[in-house]
């Protein structure tokens, strides 16, 4: 299972290869269920789909998945699982010159997963920065937790 520490790293290993699709005309799609994109391992870790469409500028990433991920609940302090449901949307580009212009835009341009030169995409990469950004601000075990007993007497 994914758990909030382990998002901070690398924790998803998919590479996938978008050269066939760049050779298709622009508007091709291809849809591709997660679990067969990631490693037998880790297929279980994050289920969903993801469409790939061929556009004049590179790949549109469009999709949506659920993880489960192990995380702290804010008020008991407890570990707990939840399931994280998120989308993806994003587009990424073969050109390094459309990084640099979104880099101006205030972009971290490092930190942009593109298309590399072998023509595949860190997916893994995508998928973290996305499940991340649909954690919960105020992780709670459940909605009435009561918080830790010691410091909660009246409770
Ligand atoms: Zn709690």
């Amino acid at each position: 299972m994914l758990t909030a520490e382990s998002l901070s790293g690398d924790p998803i290993q998919a590479r996938y290869s978008v050269g066939s699709l760049l050779q298709q005309p622009v508007g091709t799609q291809v849809t591709h269920d997660i679990a067969d994109i990631l490693t037998r391992e880790q297929s279980s870790l994050v289920s969903g789909h993801i469409t790939f469409t061929h556009t004049n500028r590179g790949i549109a990433l469009s999709g949506e998945g659920e993880a489960d991920v192990r995380m702290m609940c804010m008020r008991c302090l407890d570990e707990f699982a939840a399931q994280v449901a998120f989308t993806i949307e994003e587009q990424v580009h073969p050109d390094p010159r459309y990084a640099h212009r979104r880099g101006a835009e205030g972009f971290e341009e490092d930190d942009e997963p593109g298309i590399r030169e072998d023509n595949t995409l860190d997916l893994g990469e995508i998928i973290r920065q996305h499940i991340v950004l649909h954690l919960p601000i105020k992780p709670l075990c459940r909605r009435d937790c009561p918080g830790i007993k010691e410091l909660n007497p009246d409770g």
